[in-house]
């Protein structure tokens, strides 16, 4: 440590390592309850986890569900992410953030401003009601950029681009972070503040974190965006700090490959897609979510497989950016039969057709003995329409210990003082796998902690000046 950092004089309320999800609303939480804050981002052109997702969701309990006659609650969803997460996971830190999603929905909507829409039509795999939110274009680009444009408005917040978190500054015994520090274009400066949210995202990108932790997934396509390499875990963990659910992860089985730039998203199998391998069979209940599928696609002959649907489910998903991205890409085709789907793709005919058929007297029946499938659309009608997907890595849901506030916590469940963690950098609600992963878990998270952090801050902050 530095003679500098000795006597810090401090250059705002909160340092925000990061401007994606969890930085740029923790930022904005903060800042509209007065905080001054400054929000660091190392590549502020390039794009960040929140860019390239679904940028849909959850909020349980809220106004467009009541509207729209949903009944829900923090504690329904809480039920169905443990039930997803196979009961692995920190309870009261679960309860916190099940109790922010309508909040938050309300905040990004009515304080913010935001065209925030219910997705009323779409209940997500392992989701008890419909409860999936977003904007218009209901694009993770599109969220992104509203998120930027109303931190870049706000008068208690700077953004500061091309500023890149280097190590995080703490003194006294125990260590209580006091800042961090930075490299800028040309240099190296120390900021200084009562408290810092580490919000640079996960590891997915970290080979070394990887092999120790999701050794199934480390070779696997990686379609995260942004540096996710882990530094906020080495950061904190060299002032004791502990982690937690480090084998969980974000899979994505719906990715055009090979190259992974475009996917389908969740929402084809809810409404009645299904899949077959290369060899024209089905191998899966498609249903069980976008995560798990990845491992049971890449383990089809050539790690990959074709997901069907019909024009009914193409407009319907055609509302999403990213299965957008994917038509115009080239991905998605139709044809006016089976026959001429399975040609279209090189798929055996007649192996294709019968099991085209047997689907579909599955989806007529509403019951599945091939496959066990449970969540069914009407039956496919022609023309129909297909793409091939792989499973990829999206993001690690494993991270920093936190508290029901977002404090992170040390390996004997001390809090480190001025130091939160959202989103990537903290361990997320996901369990320890593939398949403890409920869609909206990531942004959930993300948004749940970063608005625990700021709500926190705030009680800190005000407990101080009063
Ligand atoms: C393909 C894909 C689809 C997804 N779809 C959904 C979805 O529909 N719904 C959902 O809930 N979740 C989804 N997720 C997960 C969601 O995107 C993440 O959970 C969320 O973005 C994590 O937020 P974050 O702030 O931790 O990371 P990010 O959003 O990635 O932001 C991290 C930011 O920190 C910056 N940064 C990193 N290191 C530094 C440093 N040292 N100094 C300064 N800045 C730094 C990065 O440049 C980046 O801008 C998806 C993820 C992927 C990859």
């Amino acid at each position: 440590m530095s003679a500098q950092d000795l006597s810090p004089q401090p250059d705002a309320d909160l340092l925000v390592a990061g401007a994606g999800a969890a930085g740029l609303f923790g930022a904005l939480v903060a800042a509209h309850h007065g905080a001054s804050v400054l929000l660091l981002e190392r590549d502020l052109d390039g794009p960040s986890n929140l860019l390239v997702s679904g940028g849909l969701f959850p909020g349980a309990g809220t106004r467009f569900q009541r509207d729209a006659g949903i009944t829900d609650s923090p504690e329904l969803f809480a039920q169905d992410v443990t039930t997803k997460a196979d009961g692995k996971v920190d309870a009261p830190v679960l309860v916190a953030i099940a109790a922010q999603t309508a909040p938050t929905v309300h905040f990004l909507a009515d304080t913010l401003g935001l065209p925030i829409k219910l997705l009323g039509e779409l209940v997500a795999p392992g989701h008890a009601v419909a409860r999936m939110h977003g904007t218009p274009k209901e694009s993770g680009r599109e969220l992104h950029q509203m998120l930027r444009a109303a931190a870049r408005a706000h008068p208690r917040i700077t953004l500061m681009a091309d500023t890149e978190v280097t190590a995080l500054i703490a003194q006294g015994s125990p260590a209580r972070v006091t800042g961090l520090h930075v490299r800028e274009a040309r240099s190296t400066r120390a900021l200084h503040a009562p408290a810092v949210l580490l919000a640079t995202g996960g590891f997915a990108s970290n080979a070394e974190l990887l092999a120790e932790y999701i050794p199934d997934m480390k070779r696997a396509l990686h379609i995260g965006a942004g540096a996710n390499d882990g530094c906020a875990i080495v950061w904190a963990r060299s002032l004791g700090a502990d982690v937690a659910f480090m084998p969980g992860y974000q899979g994505q089985g719906h990715v055009n490959p090979p190259a992974g730039r475009t996917r389908l998203g969740m929402a084809l199998p809810p409404k009645g897609a299904f899949m077959v391998n290369r060899e024209g069979r089905r191998f899966i209940s498609e249903d069980i979510g976008p995560s798990e599928l990845a491992a049971y696609v890449l383990a089809q002959p050539g790690g990959v497989a074709l997901e069907v649907f019909d024009a009914r489910i193409h407009e319907f998903a055609s509302r999403q950016g990213p299965y957008r991205e994917a038509c115009e890409a080239g991905h998605v085709k139709s044809a006016d039969t089976p026959e001429a789907l399975a040609r279209l793709f090189g798929v055996p005919e007649a192996a294709f057709t019968a099991t085209f058929a047997a689907f579909r007297q599955a989806a007529s029946e509403g019951r599945d003995p091939e496959q066990g499938r449970k969540q069914f659309g009407p039956p496919l009608e022609s023309p129909l329409y297909g793409a091939w997907v792989t499973g990829a890595l999206a993001h690690t849901q494993g991270g920093l210990r936190v508290d029901a506030c977002a404090r992170v916590l040390r390996t004997d469940a001390s809090v480190i003082e001025g130091l939160y963690a959202a989103g990537g950098a903290a361990a997320s609600i996901s369990g320890t796998g593939g398949a403890g992963y409920l869609p909206g878990n990531g942004l959930g998270q993300s948004f749940g902690l970063a608005m625990l952090a700021g709500q926190h801050l705030i009680g800190s902050l005000t407990g101080k000046r009063a």
